[in-house]
């Protein structure tokens, strides 16, 4: 590929973007990041992705150099130094909190961080899910406490991911020690029940506040829809109407197949399809 990407304050091609080994994101995983969706070449939910952003610098205590107006800045200027295919696509992008000399202990409280970002190209609105949708394995979540912020600690979603793959499903669901669903390996998971009530677990340690999961949830208010905010068993969804997943990766995807058991028709159900269509209408009109 043949990407501009932004490094530490410049544009550069890919191949050039270098980053020291001494790099507390690559040594320790002392980073973290955000991807934010492209749509019609316009940023979705930005607002809301540099507040996430911030709140897992503050938790890290990664010094936050920060300034919205230049991430949103650099953010349309790799939309306009790469031309996606469809204009849609992804921009992620990582905060490290910088280089020094390895040691477990962070004696320097003035490391500055490295941040760096590029562009993905990926179709996101127009997709056919009128005979499709993702099948879905439950697996145990090991992965840390800290579920909350965005660090770049991924590698149980990127191995657990890949065994699901490998088994013939789409992604993981992941559940805690008392058979409650998290959520998904990176996205929220959802179910509808069979009084139409849209069921998501409730915000804690436990899982990624997903900025999309936030809009969707003001969508599904204006569409009177009703939502209940709280955990749920591999049972109650496998029982479920419907079930779906969130991401700025994938905005909303249907799940049609928990565990091996069929979820509606196998395509995408009504509730779903209106959400989706309406998330993508309200964010199209509410893009930067
Ligand atoms: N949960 C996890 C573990 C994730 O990695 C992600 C996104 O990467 C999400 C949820 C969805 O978050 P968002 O809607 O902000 O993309």
């Amino acid at each position: 590929m043949n990407r501009i990407v932004f490094l530490n304050g410049k544009y550069i091609q890919e191949h050039e973007a270098k980053i020291s080994i001494f790099d507390r994101g690559l040594l320790f995983s002392d980073s973290v990041y955000e991807v934010t969706a492209v749509i019609d070449n316009k940023l979705i939910d930005f607002p809301s992705h540099i507040e996430r952003l911030k709140n897992s610098l503050k938790e890290l205590n990664i010094i936050n150099n920060i300034n919205y107006e230049s991430l949103l800045k650099m953010h349309k200027e790799l939309i306009k130094k790469n031309n996606f295919s469809y204009e849609e696509g992804l921009i992620y992008m990582q905060v490290s909190r910088g280089t020094i000399e390895r040691d477990f202990l962070i004696k320097d409280k003035d490391i500055k961080p490295n941040i760096f970002a590029f562009t993905q190209e990926k179709k996101l609105t127009n997709i056919n899910f009128k005979n499709s949708g993702l099948k879905i394995i439950t697996k145990p979540d090991i992965r840390w406490q800290r579920k909350d912020i965005k660090t770049t600690q991924l590698l149980y979603a990127t191995l657990i991911k890949t065994e699901a793959f490998k088994m013939g499903f789409d992604d993981a669901w992941l559940i805690d020690n008392d058979g409650f669903i998290n959520e998904g390996t990176s996205n929220n998971a959802y179910i509808i029940d069979n009084n139409n009530n849209i069921i998501t677990r409730d915000l804690s340690n436990k899982l990624l506040p997903g900025i999309t999961r936030k809009t969707l949830l003001e969508v599904a208010n204006k569409l009177k829809l009703s939502i209940i905010e709280k955990p749920f068993t591999v049972k109650e969804a496998i029982k479920s109407n419907e079930a779906f997943i969130s991401s700025a990766s994938t905005l909303i995807a249907p799940v049609i197949n928990i565990d091996n058991q069929k979820i509606g028709q196998g395509n995408i159900g009504p509730i779903t399809e209106i959400l989706r269509e309406t998330y993508i209408k309200i964010s199209k009109n509410n893009s930067i």
